[in-house]
């Protein structure tokens, strides 16, 4: 065995371990996550919220805001990312924070059929854009990253992934969440000031002033950590990218650039036209009031089909059979150049 299969067997290993304990805590996850929302909003609205000026002016946004949080979350966790074959996620609902259906069509996009191939982990027969993912082991549509924090819906032990249902809500609640703790840090300063004990003023508030101030500090960090990965999901849905999807194309970019070509995705209609999809609104999509509120909604594909730049109906730049797929089985790993064996 090769020193360099030796250390990629070590990697997998390292990576299959750390799964499993993302795996196991999701569940704790959520509870923290839900315990740190309840102490924030009850912080905000028994503290900061009554000090304002003009409160009945601003109680009705704090609180969109806070529904927003909350709803998105909810959502997060409870709407299945959309697995391959499963056509429960196909079927618009129409009951309790269901958004009304768009009226249909006027739009005129280059949807083309998804090609599909076999996965290699699961053996589904999967559209493309769809990825194996190792933690949920199952193939999922559109699959962009799993994430622990959200893993009400999938049975203990097993995390949600974010994928074509649910992409839109983890988006909004990253939006919302950075607002709302900005919001929190601003306005919360001089009762922090307060609480860490810098002024003769004294604490009258319930909430014991530790409480208070352990969430300005999670607000504060939150802030800018959640910021950043805002910004940097919203720089690849401007473009027409998934996470993974972002990675193959640095990867695609470099082989076209040795031919002497120029990598096109296919995906990306332009900035504008991209987020209008992934948000599903706008023309031919639902109206734009509901990236105010909390509502559920379909994405403008069942997953199954895509709309493609105008002429194109896959990548320029990529010839046929050399687009990446999942990870193989470690028995695969031969050091391919073109790093075809990656895994999610
Ligand atoms: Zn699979
Ligand atoms: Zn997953």
């Amino acid at each position: 065995m090769t020193c360099a299969r030796r250390v990629f067997r070590c990697f997998r290993c390292v990576e299959r371990a750390a799964d499993r304990i993302t795996g196991a805590a999701g569940p704790w996850f959520v509870c923290l996550a839900i315990c740190l929302l309840s102490v924030g909003i009850l912080s905000f609205f028994t503290i900061i919220q009554p000090t304002l000026p003009f409160p009945w002016l601003t109680a009705p946004f704090s609180m969109l805001i806070a529904l927003n949080v909350v709803g998105h979350y909810y959502h997060v966790c409870t709407v299945p990312p959309g697995s391959v074959g499963d056509t429960r996620s196909l079927v618009h609902g129409n009951g309790f924070l269901w958004a009304a259906p768009p009226p249909n069509g006027g739009l005129c996009l280059n949807i083309v059929r998804a090609r599909m191939s076999r996965c290699r982990k699961c053996n589904d027969t999967r559209p493309e854009r769809a990825h194996h993912c190792r933690i949920c082991n199952r193939c999922v549509l559109k699959f962009d990253h799993h994430c622990p924090v959200s893993s009400f819906y999938s049975p203990p032990r097993i995390n949600q992934c974010v994928g074509l249902y649910n992409e839109r809500h983890f988006v909004l609640f990253m939006a919302y969440l950075v607002l709302a703790t900005s919001i929190f840090t601003i306005l919360g300063f001089p009762h922090a000031f307060i609480a860490f004990g810098f002024t003769v003023a004294v604490w009258t508030h319930s909430l014991p002033p530790f409480l208070f101030i352990t969430t300005y500090i999670l607000c504060l960090v939150l802030a800018f950590a959640v910021a950043i990965m805002l910004a940097w999901h919203m720089w690849g849905v401007a473009r027409g990218e998934t996470a993974v999807e972002a990675q193959d194309h640095e990867v695609y970019t470099k082989w076209a650039k040795e031919r002497g070509e120029t990598f096109i995705n296919s995906y990306d209609l332009g900035t504008r036209r991209n987020l209008a999809l992934f948000f599903n609104v706008g023309e031919g999509g639902y109206p734009l009031y509901t990236l105010f509120l909390p509502f559920r909604l379909m994405p403008y594909t069942d997953g199954y089909a895509w709309a493609h730049r105008d002429g194109l109906s896959r990548h320029h730049g990529v010839r046929e059979g050399e687009e990446l797929t999942d990870g193989e089985d470690d028995e695969d790993y031969g050091g391919n150049a073109g790093g075809d064996n990656h895994d999610r």
